[in-house]
């Protein structure tokens, strides 16, 4: 049955691939991964060069504004930035980010187009139909939307806090129909394979169930950016219950994008099961008060 359900991936047409901030730099000393960031537009502009719409979800801004004022070494790596500090380094961050997606784009001669977005985007009515009237006049023009939390401005009560749910409400909000969420884990496993040696990888979650969100840790291990395996699963409500197909799988070869768009079998599939009641505003809403 996978490989059929897999198959069926060749058809998608509107994708959204988020990729977050341990993904897009080296470990080590928190520098941008040049190698992997070009090969992840090297895919994009591929998957893009096959008449599909694509949107790029990134994070990163945080990191790289942290990494270009020296912050925490000036601080101590140990102690916390304040959201002051934090929004000011996503402010210097975010436009060095852009700078670099800039370079490598204008090599595949590919447009893009920078989308901030907060929690207001979504859970307001108008803000929300701007942002799609805009996502649909970049597609017209064949431009790749490149969107991140506008986390400068955004405090808690208006924030995603984490680019896994703001990935699957873009997928939402444009009719997207495949999600992938580039992580720095295989996918789904019945409990976290680094404390648990049983865990078993799950290839295909037919309907997302309380008992997959239980599976759901905290954290994935990385030690930057915010997604652990529990917001993937709330992108993973988001996106199926839109009507949305959803992978996650593992960045640490972005070659997998073109095996997952050429029907192979990688990372965890989570299978769209549109529900007429589920309402995008509320569902965000409700979140933000748990
Ligand atoms: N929006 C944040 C950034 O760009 C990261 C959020 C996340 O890691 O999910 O730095």
């Amino acid at each position: 049955m996978n490989e059929t359900l897999r198959e069926r991936i060749k058809d998608k047409k509107r994708i959204v691939v988020k990729i977050g901030s341990s993904s897009l730099q080296h470990a080590e000393t928190g520098d941008f991964d040049y190698i992997r960031i070009e090969k992840l537009i090297r895919e994009l502009c591929d998957i893009r060069n096959q008449g599909k719409e694509v949107v790029l979800v990134t994070s990163g801004a945080v990191a790289a504004g942290k990494k270009a004022v020296h912050i925490s070494e000036i601080k101590g790596s140990k102690v916390p930035l304040t959201t002051a500090e934090k929004q000011a380094c996503a402010a210097i961050g975010q436009g060095k980010l852009m700078m670099v997606y800039e370079k490598f784009f204008s090599e595949y001669n590919q447009i893009i187009a920078q989308v901030l977005m907060t929690r207001n985007t979504v859970v307001n009515d108008l803000n929300r139909y701007n942002a799609t009237n805009t996502f649909q006049e970049l597609f017209k023009m064949g431009v790749i939307p490149i969107v991140n939390e506008n986390d400068t401005v955004s405090t808690y009560e208006i924030e995603f806090g984490d680019n896994d749910t703001l990935s699957a409400c873009v997928a939402s909000i444009i009719g997207a129909d495949l999600l992938i969420l580039l992580s720095d884990i295989d996918g789904l496993y019945t409990d976290d394979p680094r404390t648990c040696k049983d865990a078993k990888f799950i290839e295909v979650v037919e309907t997302l169930d309380d008992e997959h969100m239980n599976m759901g840790k905290e954290s994935t291990g990385s030690n930057v950016g915010t997604g652990g395996m529990g917001t993937k699963l709330i992108a993973g409500q988001i996106a199926t219950r839109t009507g949305c197909d959803m992978i996650i799988c593992n960045s640490k070869d972005i070659g997998i994008l073109h095996r997952i768009m050429d029907g192979e079998n990688e990372g965890t599939l989570f299978l769209s099961h549109v529900d007429e009641n589920f309402k995008l505003p509320e569902y965000v809403e409700s979140l933000h008060r748990k």
